[in-house]
């Protein structure tokens, strides 16, 4: 069972390494060589104690040497020349091994970076494309966090714990064979230890993955705590969250602690005990050993080469815990990736999608059902059809589906039953990148990212000009402000753009809507939160906005809403009325008796 652990771990490594598949065979020419390396690194590790024992069988013996024919050339030299080789070979052998270290090293470093730059580079792209399903249930800090430190972890200790390791391994295999095959009694009672090795480090390793793994989740829930933390300081600071968080913290990190120094106490445990075994083995065969140099069975060169193994064979199997320690942490660290990697998007481009022409505006909802989780519906047949260049207002209390509804035209969700249609084809035919950039979103709160303002802009539409920039920046009554900032459409936004007010934000945000002249627009309550200067500037931007594109307001003022073409009041995930305001207002059911409560302020004037 406690094998199972181990086992447990490298099949998960494994099965990450054939989904690398491909990007490890790009490697294949470094990682042979350093491959070679090791082999060479662990043929050397057995010779390195042979020259001594050539050089002790001959003082002892004073002449030629008997035994295995292999070593009969050896037996021939006279014992000057035989010295100098021995030494030479010696020198040549530590040499030589030092090189092989090196190569195997710098090659699996060289091989481990590459690949897992690319993984990395692999499970990035693969969150951008995550459907929004998976994001809202996922927390961003812990998702940093596998996409930086889980690779990161994979690569050191693929290059730390693995190979030397599987080095460890080989060696022992290697030095054991050649045991046997100059004694193999003795190799025999030698060896009697590594059942008392394996039992106790395979009870420790278990032990040590178990810690390694809780420690590797709990890192996963700390970083997801800091990360919700910083990203909403403001309302932390604000509703004096900032204890709650802070204990919270402090209690993860403090648990992480405790398991890290468990790890450590098994660690150092397991590294003396096997001390210990390597001091008894080592007694055994001196032991015994002598006793067959003394009947003649085994020469003394042969006895140091025993005890030189044995030393050397079992010194890296201490860090036996260490590594299968970090091995644990890596495949839990594996599993993170390879859980992030396998979440296959809700939302892809279908077999055959084809780009998406140019539209015209025309959308379409037929008979659209739609549930986040299956049961729960939140659209109901929904069925509605908007003309080119129409405005459409969305209204009706919260929580009933409207900024559902707008996200289907978005395709951010694929509708359960019934077709999103533009211009009489539905959405699904096309490819998401063709579609979603044709349909511009504003919404009630809007990220600019910490670049200038100009790109901020410009991530409507890329190959935009500095005319183009200004023109959309105008459209949105955003080019005055936008001149007074330091460094005009160069100023650098703070992260998060705290150093612009929320009005501003909202026109930079209408500013890239604009720019890229989209046929379909979508504003999901732009002007909630803003200041009637601001609400002002915000409206009449939308208004210029929306003149050439079919357009989708959601909000809460009926006062805009009644300018548009067709209103939807949404109640539950059903249309229960549409029309004009007119319409509405003679048809004299929800929207007329809202409209009625609340007349907008203007009328009064
Ligand atoms: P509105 O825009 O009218 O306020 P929404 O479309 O945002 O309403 O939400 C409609 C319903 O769907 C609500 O009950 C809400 O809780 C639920 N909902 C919204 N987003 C998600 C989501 N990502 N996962 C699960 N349920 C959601």
């Amino acid at each position: 069972m406690m094998q199972g652990k181990l086992m447990q771990s490298l099949q998960t490594l494994f099965k990450f390494l054939q989904y690398c598949s491909p990007i490890i065979h790009k490697q294949r020419s470094v990682l042979t060589a350093s491959f070679l390396a090791l082999f060479a690194e662990v043929a050397l590790q057995i010779l390195q104690p042979w020259p001594l024992k050539f050089v002790i069988d001959r003082i002892v013996f004073s002449k030629g040497l008997e035994g295995q024919e292999i070593f009969q050339f050896i037996g021939s030299l006279d014992t000057t020349t035989l010295l100098i080789v021995s030494s030479v070979a010696l020198v040549a052998i530590v040499g030589l091994k030092a090189l092989a270290i090196y190569s195997s090293t710098i090659g699996f470093a060289i091989v481990g970076n590459r690949i897992l730059t690319e993984v990395r580079n692999l499970l990035f792209r693969h969150v951008q494309y995550l459907s929004l399903s998976f994001h809202t249930k996922s927390r961003s800090g812990d998702l940093l966090l596998r996409v930086m430190n889980d690779v990161n972890m994979l690569k050191e200790v693929s290059v730390t714990a693995f190979l030397p390791l599987l080095g460890s391994i080989l060696t022992l295999m290697g030095m054991f064979a050649v045991m046997f095959w100059l004694n193999w009694e003795l190799a025999l009672i030698a060896s009697l230890v590594i059942p008392l090795f394996f039992y106790s480090a395979v009870k420790k390793s278990s032990k040590i993955q178990d810690f390694a793994r809780k420690q590797r989740k709990q890192e996963g829930v700390m970083a997801a705590t800091a990360a919700e933390s910083i990203g909403g300081i403001q309302d932390v600071q604000a509703l004096s969250l900032s204890n709650i968080f802070l204990n919270s913290f402090y209690n993860q990190n403090d648990k992480t602690l405790r398991e890290e120094v468990k790890v450590k106490k098994l660690e150092a445990g397991m590294e003396r005990t096997v001390d210990v075994l390597i001091a008894i083995a080592t007694a055994i065969v001196l032991l015994y050993g002598s006793t067959l140099v003394l009947r003649n069975e085994l020469t003394p060169g042969e006895m140091i080469v025993f005890l030189a193994y044995l030393g050397t064979a079992f010194r890296p199997l201490r860090n036996f815990a260490k590594y299968s320690g970090r091995i644990a942490k890596a495949s839990a660290a594996c599993e993170r990736v390879l859980e992030v990697l396998e979440t296959k998007p809700d939302v892809y481009d279908l077999p055959g999608a084809v780009d998406a022409p140019v539209y015209r505006g025309e959308v379409r909802f037929e008979k659209v059902k739609f549930a986040y989780d299956p049961g729960l519906v939140v659209l109901d047949n929904i069925n509605l059809k908007v003309m080119p260049g129409q405005r459409v207002s969305i209204i009706g209390p919260s929580g009933n589906g409207k900024s559902t509804l707008v996200s289907l035209i978005l395709r951010l969700y694929d509708c359960s039953e019934g077709h999103v249609m533009i211009d009489g084809k539905d959405i699904r035919e096309y490819t998401l990148a063709s579609h979603r950039g044709q349909v511009s979103v504003v919404l009630q709160d809007n990220v600019l990212f910490a670049v200038s303002v100009k790109d901020n802009i410009a991530y409507g539409a890329p190959d935009a000009t500095q005319e183009e920039i200004e023109s959309a920046a105008r459209l949105a009554n955003a080019h005055q402000f936008i001149m007074a900032l330091p460094d005009g459409y160069d100023t650098i936004l703070g992260e998060r753009a705290v150093t612009l007010s929320k009005g501003q934000r909202q026109r930079i945000a209408i500013a890239r809507a604009a720019i890229r002249k989209s046929r379909i627009l979508i504003l999901d309550e732009p002007t909630t939160g803003l200041d009637k200067e601001n609400e002002n500037a915000v409206i009449e931007a939308m208004d210029r906005l929306a003149r050439e594109c079919t357009t989708f307001l959601i909000t809460h003022n009926l006062q805009h809403a009644s300018r548009s073409d067709l209103i939807l009041y949404l109640e539950r995930g059903k249309i229960i009325e549409q029309g004009t305001h007119g319409e509405l207002m003679n048809a004299n059911g929800r929207y007329a008796s809202l409209y009625n409560a609340n007349p907008p302020l203007r009328e009064y004037k």
